[in-house]
């Protein structure tokens, strides 16, 4: 048995599911319709945010089947959770999809869905086969057989392929023990190393941890650490995430740190919701809200903490992408602004409509890729309205959505993380201290 500690089995979770207050909180204002996505390109009101909750809330009061039809309005969602930024009601909308998507199961073709099913189950709790996995997509990019495949695949097949990274020499694996702060200690904590992030963008969890140490943190990643399971609890699949959740908890509240720190916005915010996600488990309930409350987003922590050293010239144009479970899922929004702004030498451009999502969206880019390429398609028109040299998004799938729009539909921009922008500035700023 992989997940030690665990208390749950391996069956579906008995429970009322759809027993939300949520659904009763929504006074039909309408505000929240021309700031979600979906309605705005269909203008369908069972594609706003609105009209979902009266179908969910037709469900739980047995006037609606669970049929295809609801699945597809339920499905369309990105989950971005703009409207609620916009409800004056406070109706976390979240939750009631989240909900409702548990009943359906994961969404897409037959062949997407059962991929998807496949890599919620026996993937991504399993960090040893999602490295032996990444190391195959390696060996088929580098021997020849990528380019080969890009020839032969159906267009579909050819265009999810598209989307995949190159995957990098070296993965970020967990540290022994502690990484001391350089300098004086100011906090010790603990990081997520994520699965995406810990695969395709391990130098970026490298810079966090640079960045990390040069502010006084002393660092610690538990081995013992998984997935944070946000794939799996957006897609409706929550036995395996609550695993995850109650291994994550047990690892990083043995650590004793003083917070828990996410450079993935969507990995931070499903974290900073175990206490929802097990609000109903005898042994985990209270320690999963501790642990939520612990959960901070690196810009979050670092933006609180103040940065300390020397930061050296950046000469660059950027731009910043809000992740939507950063700016509509966790509020925030200044932190990062004000970080990228700290550096010297750049030059800060805002792009219009930042906060709307770029249609990564989990795997949304594969399961309804039309609706995606249009989110994205607008998305690299405002990038190129900026004429930014970089656009900043502290996320992995805006980074990897943007860099495919930027190779599909251009501009040619940079895609970078904020830690990674941060790194290189304390580099250009000479960090003996470091050595
Ligand atoms: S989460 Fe996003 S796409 Fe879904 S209803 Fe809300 S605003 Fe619309
Ligand atoms: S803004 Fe809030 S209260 Fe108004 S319709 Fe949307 S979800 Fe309901």
């Amino acid at each position: 048995m992989i997940f030690q500690g665990s208390k749950a089995g391996s069956k579906r979770e008995p429970g009322a599911a759809l027993d939300l207050p949520e659904l009763y909180r929504c006074v039909h204002c309408g505000l929240c319709l021309n700031q979600c996505p979906t309605y705005q390109i269909f203008r369908l009101e069972p594609e706003s945010p609105r009209g979902r909750i009266h179908l969910v809330r037709a469900l739980t009061e047995g006037r609606l089947e669970p049929n295809e039809r609801f699945g597809e309005h339920l499905n369309l969602c990105l989950m971005c959770r703009a409207c609620e930024s916009a409800c004056p009601s406070g109706v976390q909308y979240g939750h009631i999809a989240e909900a409702a998507r548990e009943l359906l199961g994961p969404s897409g073709s037959p062949l997407v869905r059962s991929l998807s099913k496949f890599a919620f189950k026996h993937l991504l709790p399993y960090p040893h086969r999602l490295r032996f996995v990444a190391r195959l997509l390696r060996l088929y990019q580098r021997s020849g057989l990528q380019g080969a495949a890009r020839r032969l695949l159906p267009r579909r097949l050819r265009e999810v392929e598209a989307f995949m990274p190159p995957v990098p020499d070296q993965f970020f694996t967990p540290k022994e023990g502690i990484l001391p702060a350089f300098g004086e200690c100011r906090a010790r904590i603990g990081m997520l190393s994520g699965c995406v992030m810990s695969l395709f963008f391990g130098a970026i969890n490298e810079a966090t941890v640079r960045v990390l140490r040069h502010n006084g943190c002393a660092v610690v990643t538990p081995k013992t650490q998984r997935c944070c399971g946000a794939l799996n609890i957006h897609n409706g699949e929550t036995v395996m995430a609550k695993i995850m959740a109650r291994v994550n908890i047990d690892a990083f509240l043995a650590a004793g740190v003083d917070a828990v720190i996410v450079n993935a916005a969507g990995c931070g915010a499903a974290m900073k919701e175990y206490g929802h996600l097990l609000r109903g488990d005898p042994i985990y309930a209270e320690r999963a809200s501790r642990f939520s409350r612990m959960v901070k987003d690196a810009t979050e922590f670092l933006a609180g903490l103040g940065l300390v050293g020397d930061l050296g010239r950046i000469e660059k144009v950027v731009t910043y992408q809000d992740p939507c479970h950063l700016a509509h899922g966790q509020k925030i929004r200044l932190q990062p602004r004000a970080l990228l702004m700290s550096v010297p030498g750049i030059k800060f451009v805002e792009m219009k409509a930042s906060d709307r999502c770029c249609g990564s969206a989990g795997i949304y880019n594969l399961t309804h890729p039309e609706v995606s390429q249009e989110l994205l398609k607008e998305k690299m028109k405002a990038i190129a309205e900026t004429a930014a040299e970089a656009v900043v998004a502290p996320n992995p799938g805006c980074m990897l959505q943007l860099c495919y729009g930027a190779r599909r539909y251009g501009p040619s921009v940079t895609v970078l993380h904020l830690m990674d922008l941060l790194d290189r500035a304390y580099s250009a700023g000479g960090r003996a201290q470091y050595q």
